[in-house]
């Protein structure tokens, strides 16, 4: 009974948005990452970048290709190290990989060899959670991105989109402080990728993690982020960071409110003015 109640707690969510003045769940202070030159030189892929995001907040990075997003997102997940500067997740240095940051990236990363339901438990038997806290953790992301029917299937029996469902599914059944995703429906066609950012919205409005999430498409960013960081490459550095004033929850037909085209042009130029990128 107790690894039942415990799983309950965690599947009672906070619903309300989060208080102002929330908790600091990332924190990433100065941050450059350097690569050498063929002249013996160096190259900033980011340069001296720092930003916060507070616990439950939807945080974007937007920006041209190459200006680094996918390099801080790396950094956060501790999978790669920082030149100078330092990164905190709940006030603690990121010095490595671990189940408080859960990633999903563009390309599939599903483990093909195991079914849906196995790749969502994958990190929860590894953690040692015992079998019947899994099965009501593992029942309810299934439900919660709409491949109950699909619990049984391999990945090569899964459209892009059911695979990235998964990923998504697989990241938060580990309960991490912060969800990192990079691109997660850059691979998929248009129409799936409305699908999956109306999914994605109601996912979030029941988990209420605090996320980073990298894209380039503006429309993208505005549609799921409570904070933007608009950034520019050569360095990649963060130009400007924008609040997105628009109501919760929010819906794929808001991207025709006045409100959001303003903000939209707002970013455009951001990003393209002033040979900046
Ligand atoms: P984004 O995700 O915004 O497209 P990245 O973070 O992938 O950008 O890359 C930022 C910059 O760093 C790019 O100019 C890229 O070419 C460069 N870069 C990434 N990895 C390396 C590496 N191992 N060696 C040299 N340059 C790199
Ligand atoms: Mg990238």
């Amino acid at each position: 009974m107790g690894s039942i109640t415990a799983a309950t707690d965690r599947l009672t969510f906070p619903t309300q948005a989060p208080a102002p003045g929330a908790t600091t769940c990332l924190k990433v202070e100065g941050v450059s990452l350097r690569y050498p030159t063929p002249d013996g030189g160096e190259f900033y892929a980011l340069e001296n970048v720092s930003l916060e995001v507070k616990d439950q907040q939807f945080a974007v990075l937007v920006g041209p290709s190459g200006c680094g997003k996918s390099s801080l997102l790396y950094l956060t997940a501790g999978l790669a190290e920082a030149s100078s500067g330092q990164i905190l997740v709940n006030g603690r240095p990121v010095d490595g990989p671990g189940p408080d940051r859960g990633m999903v990236f563009q390309a599939y990363t599903l483990f093909p060899w195991l079914t849906v339901r196995q790749n969502i438990e994958f990190g929860l038997k590894r953690r040692k959670v015992g079998a019947a806290e899994r099965k009501e953790i593992v029942e309810h992301y299934l439900d919660e991105v709409g491949l109950t029917r699909f619990a049984d299937n391999y990945s090569k029996q899964l459209s892009g989109g059911m695979k990235q469902r998964v990923a998504i599914a697989r990241a938060l059944a580990n309960d991490p402080q912060i969800l990192l995703m990079d691109e997660p429906f850059g691979a998929l066609d248009s129409q799936t990728r409305l699908q999956m950012q109306q999914l994605l919205l109601k996912v979030w409005e029941h988990s209420k993690k605090t996320v980073l999430f990298v894209t380039h498409d503006i429309d993208e960013a505005i549609l799921l982020g409570d904070q933007i960081f608009a950034m520019g490459a050569r360095p990649g550095r963060i130009k400007q960071v924008l609040n997105v004033p628009i109501e919760r929850p929010r819906h794929l037909d808001m991207v025709m409110d006045p409100s959001f085209i303003a903000m939209k042009k707002n970013i455009f130029h951001l990003l393209h003015d002033g040979g900046a990128h």
